[in-house]
């Protein structure tokens, strides 16, 4: 057969069978998952798939999504960038939409956070972070290793971010090369005595070096809430101990909340910050890690062997500052401002009308992210069966929802339509009733 037959047949096949052959998908069993559906197009919050079926984006593409897919304003803000400077090494050399970004960015986040650095992608802003922590103590010359973090926590994939996340399936095989972190309850309304408690132990010697948590809410841990006093309370407790405090924002950041970032729902505030996802409102791949002067200054030395030796080729990619540029002109407007509070409103009345269905157990919010916890004969892991059923339900009721176990939540892009959001609603109801 030559290279011409080949093609051919290949081009005979649809994409998902093309896809399949090739192609290994993330968080995919890939021996017992359904073939993966080609989508040609998205608009606002539809996803328009090839065979013109449409789904609502009820999860935001992985939580990335905030002003809706295919935004003319962002589009032409990324194409103009392009066609001026795409990329340039940041090390040794600057431009504007990176200077730009973090003096915008400056003016919205807690006071604290002053120096800006840039990667990729949520998991090198966990990375970064940590590794700020480990080395601001290293360059003191004091010994301090331990990390406290919460448990179900998820702070990514790469190595240091799964060392500080939870123990979990998903980091299983991978245990026996994690680092020792110490975990304790996160504060939520049941847990805080116990968390203050188990954080009041540990902090009794002075060799702990960074706290990290997730402000707010345990995303991937099933949209686990807890109160901001309550987190305050061990922020203070770290703080009055000289622990570093990060807050991975990856999730919760850039409205989410009801507030540009979670971490301006404390009193406390962080040392280092870690965003990305709805960053360039899930346009292109970038992330920040933020600190404090005093973490920054920490790494200022005559002695290069104080430097900072971090950073990845596409450090501050030019393209993905400019997309991030447009998606704060959006966030900022008063149109989009207005919308975060509507969307919590009608959150707020869909919950009063759920809560006490037979099939739920509880329900969680905090500012447009509703959490519906099923009730379910299995636990709650992830890998809790009905997912699969509600995730097909969903789909095949025109809405992407992606279950966390048994966990239905609600994380869609700010500019849904009531049309689209009633239609959300109407297909959660319909699956409960279901159930
Ligand atoms: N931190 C949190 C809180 C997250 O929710 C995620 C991703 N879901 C990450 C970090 C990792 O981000 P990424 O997938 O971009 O590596």
């Amino acid at each position: 057969m030559n290279n011409n037959t080949t093609d051919v047949l290949e081009s005979q096949k649809s994409l998902a069978e093309r896809d399949k052959a090739h192609i290994w998908h993330p968080y995919t069993q890939m021996k017992t998952a359904a073939l993966p559906i080609p989508i040609k197009k998205a608009k606002g919050t539809v996803l328009y798939a090839e065979d013109g079926k449409e789904y609502i984006d009820a999860v935001s593409s992985w939580w990335l999504n905030i002003h809706g897919h295919a935004h003319p304003y962002i589009a032409k803000k990324v194409y103009e960038q392009m066609l001026e400077l795409e990329h340039v090494i940041f090390a040794g050399f600057t431009h504007e939409p990176a200077v730009t970004l973090a003096e915008r960015l400056l003016k919205i986040l807690p006071s604290k956070q002053k120096k800006f650095f840039f990667s990729d992608n949520g998991s090198t802003a966990v990375e970064v972070g940590l590794k700020m922590a480990f080395q601001y103590w290293y360059n003191k010359d004091i010994k301090r290793t331990k990390v406290i973090a919460f448990k179900d926590a998820y702070h990514g994939d790469t190595f240091g971010a799964m060392a500080v996340s939870g123990r979990s399936v998903f980091t299983a095989p991978f245990n026996p090369f994690l680092f020792d972190v110490v975990f304790i309850d996160a504060p939520t309304p049941t847990k805080i005595e116990s968390s203050k408690q188990q954080l009041a132990e540990i902090l009794e010697n002075d060799d702990v070096a960074c706290f990290i948590f997730e402000p707010l809410i345990q995303g991937a841990g099933g949209m686990q809430m807890h109160a901001p006093e309550h987190l305050d309370e061990l922020i203070a407790m770290c703080q009055a101990k000289e622990v570093l405090c990060i807050a991975d924002e990856v999730m919760v950041g850039f409205g989410r909340t009801g507030k540009y970032f979670a971490s301006l729902h404390l009193e406390n505030q962080p040392d280092i910050m870690c965003l990305s996802k709805a960053l360039t409102a899930g346009y292109l791949p970038l992330a920040l890690t933020t600190c404090t002067q005093e973490v920054y200054n920490a790494f200022l030395s005559d002695s290069p062997l104080k430097t900072f030796f971090h950073g990845h080729s596409f450090t501050a990619n030019t393209t993905a500052c400019a997309a991030a540029l447009a998606s704060l002109d959006l966030l900022q407007s008063d149109e989009c401002q207005g919308k975060i509070k509507w969307l919590n409103e009608q959150h707020q009345a869909f919950q009063q009308k759920i809560e006490s269905h037979k099939n739920v157990d509880n329900t969680r919010l905090c500012g447009t992210i509703l959490a519906i916890e099923l009730q379910t004969a299995e636990t709650t892991s992830y890998l809790n069966n009905v997912r699969y059923f509600i995730a097909n339900f969903a789909l095949e009721n025109g809405v992407l929802l992606r279950p966390l176990g048994n966990v239905i939540y609600i994380l869609s892009p700010f500019c849904i339509t009531e049309e689209e959001l009633n239609k959300v609603y109407h297909v959660i109801v319909k699956l409960l009733d279901t159930l």
